[in-house]
């Protein structure tokens, strides 16, 4: 913990203290009070994908841990500085350090030769599948950076100079390597014994490694890659996180995450890494998620159990269904998909939808503040706790003991934590006119005169009034074609 944000805490604008936040740490294994290094402002990364092919809905999960953070953060006043980071070219060894490497293995099933350029471009169309994904869960990709490891060859080139310069590296025909016992306390995230990692095949593969949990810095390959002092090659692929944090964010970062299965390995080769330049705490704050299971199992494409939110779209089900689904768990909790679950999940949703456009026309849309409000603000800041506060939710908007402006107010409140369209539910059903509301078939009738007499002003003013009470209107060679829930 930072002891200057500790002892004066942070302020908010007007000078009220920022609300306390807690989350779980996987360093210290306890729920911690959050207090960032800077005050009012969190550095947060998470680690990306490697783009060779769409994420699977599981490794979608990840994006909304961080979302979820970002919103609660905000909420209570912090400014949020957000990197995930692309990985966008292979590395010839998996990540670890066995197997066949992802993006060759994406070349080949796209039938396209194993080259730079085909890489590159196979990556940013991948890419632009993701932060499309991120985009359609309503995650605010227009805030986060988004950096492509490639942009960052010379950094990565520096960085392994540095360590190398600092004597935590040393080559071997094979590449270049992390000494591992030359870095005190390494493993030390998630209580990884290093006796756990010395078993697998790591160790046969390259023989030449002084330790068996070290690690490739630089692996040389004469046909691609990049020129560096070590030969034609590429970065391994923990280097790139270090670095690019690093570069983005700078050497102490407030929060990382990732999913679970980083932790074992490639969050402690990062933390190596950074701490043996740095000499200051890389981390303050990790967070991991919990596996999405496909009904218990573990994703995979040789069971054919892997799901992706084209997928969902494709099956009728809106993106946001997902949102809310993932919503229904805490974070840490492992979550089995089936496409029943998400179903009712779609179902709660839509009766969400339906029971805050009702609130809506009930408050006029004035808040006012409620003790259901209290709760469902320490809920989420009681390290993410979204299944309570989704909770809170639903009985507080079924319940009779509220005004209807006090459940706007925690409509209000719960927009903004979970971004599911609460305040503004998409509408999907064309309605006849003669089905809707004698208050509705006037302001339609107002706003096509507006319309036809070119008052467009005017039109739109009714246009989002309209908006505003739940109808939206397209315009067709027909006239006008209302929708609604
Ligand atoms: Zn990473």
């Amino acid at each position: 913990m930072n002891l200057w944000g500790y002892l004066f805490g942070s302020k908010r604008k007007d000078g009220a203290p920022l609300p306390q936040i807690f989350f779980t740490d996987t360093l210290s294994g306890k729920k911690e009070i959050f207090v960032s290094q800077r005050p009012g402002l969190v550095l947060m990364y998470t680690c990306g994908p490697t783009m060779y092919g769409p994420a699977h809905i599981g490794n979608l999960r990840p994006y909304m841990l961080s979302d979820t953070a970002v919103r609660a953060l905000t909420e209570a006043g912090y400014q949020v500085r957000r990197v995930i980071n692309i990985t966008d070219f292979g590395h010839l060894v998996t990540d670890g350090d066995s197997g066949e490497d992802k993006m060759t293995k994406g070349l080949r099933r796209e039938k396209l030769a194993l080259t730079m350029e085909n890489m590159r471009t196979m990556a940013e169309k991948y890419t632009m599948v993701f932060i499309d994904d991120l985009a359609a869960l309503n995650i605010d990709v227009e805030h986060i950076s988004f950096p492509r490891a490639s942009d960052y060859v010379s950094e990565q080139i520096a960085f392994i100079k540095t360590l190398e310069q600092k004597g935590y590296a040393y080559r071997t025909k094979d590449g270049v390597y992390y000494d591992t016992s030359r870095f005190i306390g390494y493993g030390k995230l998630g209580g990884i014994a290093l006796e756990s990692q010395q078993e697998g095949a790591r160790m046969k593969a390259y023989s030449e490694k002084r330790n068996p949990a070290d690690f490739v810095l630089w692996k040389p390959d004469p046909r691609l890659g990049w020129e560096s002092p070590w030969g034609r090659g590429f970065p391994g692929w923990h280097i790139e996180c270090s670095t690019m944090s690093r570069s983005l964010l700078g050497q102490e970062l407030d929060i990382h995450m990732g999913g679970e299965d980083l932790i074992a390995i490639h969050h402690n080769n990062e933390i190596a890494q950074s701490e043996a330049i740095s000499g200051r705490t890389f981390v303050h704050y990790w967070m991991h998620n919990a596996f999405l299971t496909m009904g218990g199992e573990k994703a995979s494409k040789s069971v054919g159990n892997v799901v992706y939110l084209s997928d969902v779209k494709e099956k009728g089900f809106h993106p946001l269904a997902l949102r809310y689904f993932f919503l229904q768990a805490h974070y840490r909790t492992p979550l089995s998909f089936s496409w029943d679950a998400l179903a009712a999940a779609a179902s709660a949703l839509e009766r969400l939808w339906k029971l805050s456009s009702e609130v809506a026309e009930e408050a006029g849309r004035t808040s006012a503040p409620s003790e259901a409000r209290d709760q469902f603000l320490a809920a989420v800041r009681d390290d993410l706790a979204t299944p309570q506060a989704l909770g809170i939710l639903w009985d507080s908007l079924k319940s009779d003991e509220y005004a209807p402006e006090e459940k706007w107010g925690l409509l209000e409140d719960a927009e903004a934590h979970f971004g599911l369209c609460l305040l503004n539910p998409p509408v999907t059903k064309a309605r006849a006119l003669a089905e809707l509301p004698a208050d509705i078939r006037e302001l339609v009738a107002r706003r096509e005169k507006a319309r036809t007499s070119k008052d467009f002003e005017e039109a739109d003013r009714l246009r989002k009034e309209l908006g505003d009470r739940g109808y939206h209107v397209e315009d067709s060679p027909d006239g006008p074609v209302i929708k609604s829930l």
